[in-house]
């Protein structure tokens, strides 16, 4: 865990502790980074569920109901391409949050939200935290980051799908998927792996051949466990490193919370010292 910089079971303040008592769940970066006080706002309304991959959150067009903070699943933001096609633009792991509700007059963004790793994910109503961040200036930030980092997603992807090879992509979307869960085993079909980066399922079958040959990663009935992280770095694009652990809204968050002068150890500070 201390690789991707984020705290372990209990976080900083033993926040989710609390919220998941005689649980076992790891925290999500971007709550454990918050201050006691605008964790406070919203821990009346943080509830936890495991959701299998899958599940549909909400479909394009309409406005997510709830914001989610995941803990140990991923979620992918897809675009219908054409029917029975859906490419990703983003994905959203243990180090942000995505579903905040924009208003009625701000439009609704085409991607659906669909969990492609399966997992926990804290999550609580978009209209409580919308009424909370009206009155917090860091749960407002909190919001603009997370949604930056989706935009910065979309924009990198779509660079990367326009002139970098399969298996180059192939290498950041595992990379990406393993940051987001917090976990060397990625359990991901090879057909759910082609349908994000717009690939054909061969294409990806002998991907995945090679990276196995070269002792990178092992894949098992729906199962890739990495096995290399330089390896599996070295293997894709410049866009991974440009998504990097650097830009991520629970490191944001974090720091701008240490510089403030809060008094309680960072993310990051809890993490070397446990
Ligand atoms: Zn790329």
């Amino acid at each position: 865990m201390s690789e991707f910089g984020l705290p372990g079971a209990a976080g900083p303040n033993g926040k989710l502790a609390a919220l998941s008592r005689g649980g076992n769940a790891t925290s999500n970066g971007v709550l454990a980074a918050l201050s006691p006080e605008a964790f406070g706002r919203l821990k009346p309304f943080l509830r936890e569920r495991f959701f299998r991959d899958g599940h549909v959150l909400w479909k394009g067009g309409e406005r997510p109901d709830r914001v989610y903070f995941p803990v140990s699943g991923m979620i992918s933001l897809v675009v219908a391409a054409k029917p029975g096609a859906a490419l990703e633009v983003g994905s959203v792991g243990r180090e942000s949050a995505v579903g905040f509700d924009g208003g009625a007059d701000a439009p609704t963004a085409p991607a659906s939200g669909v969990v492609h790793a399966s997992g926990t994910f804290v999550h609580m109503p978009a209209r409580e935290f919308a009424a909370a961040s009206r009155q917090s200036e860091e749960l407002h930030r909190v919001e603009l980051v997370c949604r930056e980092w989706i935009l910065a997603q979309a924009q990198q992807v779509a660079v990367c799908n326009a002139i970098h090879s399969a298996d180059a992509r192939f290498g950041r979307w595992l990379a990406r998927a393993a940051e987001a869960t917090g976990s060397d085993v990625v359990a991901v079909t090879q057909e759910v792996a082609a349908e994000m980066l717009g690939l054909r399922r061969t294409t990806v079958t002998l991907i995945a051949q090679n990276l196995q040959a070269a002792g990178i990663i092992r894949y098992q009935r729906g199962v890739i466990t990495i096995l290399d992280h330089t390896g599996l770095r070295g293997a894709a694009c410049s866009c991974s490193a440009s998504l990097g652990p650097s830009r991520w809204p629970s490191r944001l968050v974090a720091s701008r919370a240490d510089g403030a002068g809060a008094d309680r150890p960072s993310a990051e500070a809890a993490n070397r010292s446990g």
